[in-house]
């Protein structure tokens, strides 16, 4: 069994689409990034990276190569899982906590958890999402931006 940890934060800003681990949230603001900025989905993917000893995605989709414009994160997710595959590793499970103020992540949870599942070729049983806001503490207090744990356990897989 392999164990690894994710972190990721993006700034908020205007004329940008919000994709939250894979889900399109209507709101006046999106994540800045190079790619969509779905903290969710590159938290998800560091985790997985590290839990088989990868690095990080950083260093898989550098963001001065323009394929990687406005990609979806969904695909870098499928990236790290078949990387893990490649070692004869799959994913048992993660959990994850959203760090926002706004918008409420409630209503999108189940798309998120779907996403999420479909994304890494796992059950929904096996995907956990919390969300949090930071209580009006600092710059994620403030709706700055936002960020995003991930823990993943990786089994052998067939
Ligand atoms: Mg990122």
């Amino acid at each position: 069994m392999r164990v690894g940890i994710g972190y990721d934060i993006h700034r908020l800003a205007e004329d940008r689409k919000l994709v939250l681990g894979g889900v399109r949230i209507p709101y006046i603001k999106g994540l800045l990034g190079y790619s969509d900025g779905d903290v969710v989905m590159h938290a998800v993917s560091d985790a997985i990276l590290g839990a088989i000893g990868e690095g990080d995605i950083g260093m898989h989709y550098p963001d001065t190569d323009p394929r990687y414009r406005d990609m979806d994160s969904a695909d870098i997710l499928r990236h790290a899982v078949s990387a893990a595959g490649k070692k004869n590793l799959a994913v048992n499970n993660m959990d994850i906590v959203i760090i926002a103020e706004e918008p409420r992540i409630g209503p999108f949870r189940e798309g998120m958890v779907e996403a999420l599942a479909r994304a890494a070729g796992v059950e929904k049983e096996r995907v956990n999402i919390k969300a949090t806001t930071n209580e009006g503490v600092g710059s994620l207090g403030k709706g700055e931006a936002i960020a995003a744990y991930a823990v993943v356990s990786l089994i052998n897989g067939a």
